[in-house]
């Protein structure tokens, strides 16, 4: 369909622009990301399939209400005939769910609201399509009932459907950017910032989520600059406005005066600086002046980072996140691809090793090609081993792909969300079957391979004298362990305040985790965000940690706390952190010693 000329404001320019004259508006948000980015501001929405937000002149208004009624009866059409389809080859009772979507195509309410919407509001059809579906969609989610919550995968189907008829092939995903732009938008998911592209998306702004949710961890990987949780970002930003991301304090700033845009410009020099300086010792080892070596590895989402993990000097792969392979997907990875990938990643990292954590689905990461209905709490569903354990036909494809990479380089495995032995030995026992089928097929894999289980739920922290019976290892998975010890959504931006690593409880559980660990002889790292931190860095130092592992970009500035810090002095701040009572006197306490150690990153 031809798309009607809007009365839009100028596409966003490639380069900086000179000042606007318009006010300048300060905005704080969760630091999600860390970097300053500058540039045009991008709006858009909706959480599978962003879409920009265009405002129309009033003559346009008929037409985009004939846009939407003819996308409503498009979709009415692709939907009989996919149902028509589908009750010749499977049966009546398969084509029942597209009744359950038709009524949601013909809902009075839904295009009522739209239409309303489009006169009032003077928007385009699908931008307020997709925020009235966000809006059911939200309300859907939290009704109690189970059956009419598992509706709202219907909603949102029917609503991708209608998208797909309005927007054509003007429907833009993040990965589609032809300018570099900073992105704004409600939401991102993680699958939304995989696809994106160093080369167009400068930065983002989000107005929900929290400091570790899977959004912002991509957002590392990728070295985009990010800022999540601004609560008003949508309606203070407008399309194309000058804007500054700092993604290190999580202060955006709305076309800011000359003076500051000045301050910014040098303030990004002086971090490329520190970077760069930093990487010219990429080669040297994660050892303090007293000769204490830890392991300083990475994390990575996707077989291509491989090249970021060397290029900022890690001893290996500390976690390798494999549910990014399920995601954006219509299929599911077969054992041959994963296989292939994983072998890609092991035989490029040999003689280091390569740490790779079975699937973690569930949480806010979904898998496209299973339609699983959402849950109340989905971190504490049916998430990860839960999942894989729920799903061994799933699960025996990932571990075999596993064993068969094991024998191209030094790959351990570990389970993710362990929160009781017998989880461990089901894991183990259809690792045992793929080990024998493998065995039988003649294929290769290394038969030592270690496993190990990630400790981010508090019941593992506490049976971790059990648990160092069955596994090799232990990795630290703060990000979980900390909200599900405060009991802190960490994708929640209202109560990201509570979320505190230098939490007392927090520190306690890591420090009993670390001790209890070695007294079992058991090697224990750490791989969530906190390793990354060069202020906890320290503290950890001092606790004994045996390994890091952290998004590449981190590695530098760990690993120069590492090597500035001698362990006894790391010990003493240590003693002193337990003395104090409260998160924010411990991290304020850290921050100042990571100062006197590490001048460098101090003003940082
Ligand atoms: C963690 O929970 O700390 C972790 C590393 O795993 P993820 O962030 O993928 O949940
Ligand atoms: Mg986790």
């Amino acid at each position: 369909m031809a798309r009607p000329r809007r009365q839009s404001k100028p596409a966003a320019p490639s380069a900086e622009p000179s000042s606007a004259k318009v006010q300048p508006v300060s905005l704080k948000g969760i630091p999600a990301s860390p970097g300053i980015a500058i540039g045009h501001a991008f709006i858009m929405d909706g959480q599978q399939s962003p879409i920009a937000k265009e405002f129309i002149s009033p003559e346009e208004i008929s037409l985009q209400i004939n846009r939407f009624e003819e996308g409503l009866s498009r979709t009415r059409q692709e939907i009989v005939g996919v149902q028509k389809k589908i009750e010749q080859e499977l049966g009546g009772d398969q084509a029942e769910i597209f009744n359950a979507h038709l009524m949601v195509l013909e809902d009075r309410t839904f295009i009522e609201e739209v239409i309303e919407r489009i006169k009032n509001e003077h928007l385009c059809c699908e931008y307020v399509v997709s925020s009235v579906l966000r809006k059911y969609i939200e309300a859907f989610s939290h009704i109690e009932d189970e059956y009419m919550r598992e509706r709202t995968a219907d909603v949102e189907d029917v609503g991708n459907r209608i998208l797909r008829h309005l927007t054509g092939a003007r429907r833009q995903s993040p990965a589609e950017l032809q300018k570099p732009v900073i992105v704004v938008s409600f939401d991102l998911s993680p699958s939304d910032t995989a696809a994106m592209d160093r080369d167009h998306v400068l930065g983002f702004v989000t107005t929900i989520g929290g400091p570790t949710s899977h959004t912002a961890i991509m957002a590392k990987s990728l070295e985009i600059p990010a800022v999540v949780g601004v609560d008003t970002a949508t309606d203070r930003i407008r399309s194309d406005d000058l804007l500054i991301v700092d993604g290190t304090s999580g202060r955006i700033i709305i076309n800011p005066e000359p003076s500051t845009l000045d301050h910014y410009r040098e303030l990004r020099e002086k971090l490329r600086t520190l970077d760069e300086t930093l990487l010219r010792s990429r080669h040297l080892p994660a050892e303090t002046p007293d000769g204490q070596r830890v392991q300083l590895c990475a994390n990575i989402e996707q077989p291509g980072e491989v090249a970021s993990v060397m290029a900022h000097g890690a001893d290996g792969i500390g976690l390798y996140r494999t549910e990014f392979f399920y995601l954006n997907r219509k299929d599911l990875p077969t054992e041959d691809e994963q296989y292939e990938a994983y072998k890609q990643v092991a035989g490029a990292m040999a003689p280091h090793p390569v740490t790779i954590r079975s699937i973690d689905m569930g949480g806010d990461k979904f898998m496209s090609a299973l339609r699983i209905p959402r849950e109340m709490n989905p971190f504490m569903g049916q998430r990860a081993i839960r999942f894989c354990l729920a799903r061994p036909d799933l699960f025996k494809v990932q571990l075999r792909a596993i064993l068969r990479a094991s024998a191209h380089g030094k790959i351990k495995l570990m389970y993710p969300m362990i929160s009781g032995l017998e989880e461990v030995r089901a894991a183990n026992a259809i690792l045992e079957e793929a080990r024998k089928e493998l065995s039988a097929e003649n294929k290769l894999f290394d038969e030592q391979m270690e496993v190990g289980a990630m400790i981010e739920v508090p019941s593992a922290a506490m049976i971790l004298d059990l648990l160092a019976k069955e596994v090799k290892f232990f990795s630290i998975g703060t990000n979980d362990l900390i909200q599900y010890s405060l009991a802190v959504d960490r994708v929640n931006e209202k109560i990201a305040y509570l979320y505190e690593p230098a939490h007392p409880a927090v520190l306690r559980l890591i420090r009993q985790i670390i001790q209890v660990a070695h007294e079992n002889n058991v090697w224990v790292g750490m791989c969530g965000e906190m390793a990354g931190e060069p202020a906890f860095a320290l503290l950890l130092l001092g606790m004994g940690l045996d390994g890091f592992s952290t998004s590449p970009v981190n590695i530098p500035r760990v690993k120069q706390v590492i090597r500035s810090v001698p362990t006894f002095r790391a010990k003493e701040v240590v003693k002193e952190v337990f003395r104090l009572t409260t998160g924010k006197e411990i991290e304020a306490y850290v921050r100042t010693r990571l100062c006197e150690f590490v001048p460098d990153q101090c003003e940082l």
